[in-house]
């Protein structure tokens, strides 16, 4: 990978940013090169979420896409590297380990904890710092800022929960993260559609909805972790149009009802 910038930003008009930050699939060679062969198939990935998420740029939000992997470091945890979900097996800011459990890095070839501070420093605070500029304006323009943190996730991941997930798992941090009007009128459309549904459950949100969701300053960040059933082949890993085609349309259902019921409390301006 280049030394460039490690997302990819298209700005909107409309006061939603939808960041995606674990569909990146580029590890820095020098990284690269100390891995598993596991870890270089990249498992973990929330596969093909920018390009389901395409649509969005059509209702004016702004897409926000890391282009590095979650095994280079993970966007979506403190740069503390503090517990997320306390009491459940969860991987790091720079995992080692697999959702299957396995090695990521060849033995000794982990990184210490002064690569982890270079890796915070390279790609994980400009990625906050776009998403942290990018709400501080919708603010100043609008009034409030909406945050859709969008993720997936292999329909079944025994290590990290039991059975077959949920189509769509809105996560906002048990309501914190999200004013309860927003929450419901996305929960609304989730329900009427043909998708199993749980709304904070195992997927409550991560760093990202829990740190940038601050419903008091105008600030509402949701998370959807969605089931890879859904929209692709989880075996071999392939987008499928006609399944994915479907489940953008609640999608887009989903986010237009986050902003409609935003706009109608803050009224619009
Ligand atoms: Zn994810």
């Amino acid at each position: 990978m280049s030394e460039e910038r490690g997302f990819e930003f298209h700005p909107g008009d409309a006061p939603l940013l939808v960041s995606v930050p674990h569909d990146g699939r580029a590890i820095p060679e020098a990284i690269a090169g100390r891995m598993t062969e596991h870890a270089l198939e990249l498992p973990d990935t929330d596969w093909h979420v920018a390009r389901l998420y395409a649509f969005c740029r059509g209702l004016g939000a702004s897409l926000l896409v890391a282009r590095c992997s979650r095994y280079v470091i993970d966007l979506n945890r403190p740069p503390d590297d503090g517990a997320l979900y306390r009491g459940q097996m969860t991987t790091g800011l720079c995992p080692t380990m697999s959702f299957a459990g396995l090695a990521l890095y060849r033995d000794g070839e982990e990184p210490d904890s002064s690569e982890i501070r270079e890796r915070v420093s390279k790609y994980w605070e400009p990625y906050h710092a776009r998403i942290a500029d990018c709400l501080n304006a919708m603010v100043e323009q609008h009034g409030h800022a909406l945050l859709w943190d969008a993720h997936s996730i292999a329909s079944e991941v025994p290590l990290l929960f039991e059975g077959r997930l949920p189509v769509l798992n809105i996560g906002t941090n048990g309501g914190a993260s999200c004013a309860a009007p927003l929450r419901d009128a996305v929960s609304a459309v989730a329900n009427e559609s043909p998708f199993s549904l749980v709304t904070d459950g195992r997927f409550r949100g991560g760093y990202i909805t829990r740190h940038y969701g601050d419903p008091a300053r105008g600030r509402h960040a949701i998370q959807l972790e969605l089931a890879q059933r859904a929209y692709m082949d989880e075996r071999l890993r392939l987008y499928d149009e006609d399944r994915a085609a479907r489940l953008a349309g609640t999608l887009a259902g989903m986010l237009a009802a986050f902003a409609n019921s935003a706009a109608a409390l803050y009224g619009s301006r």
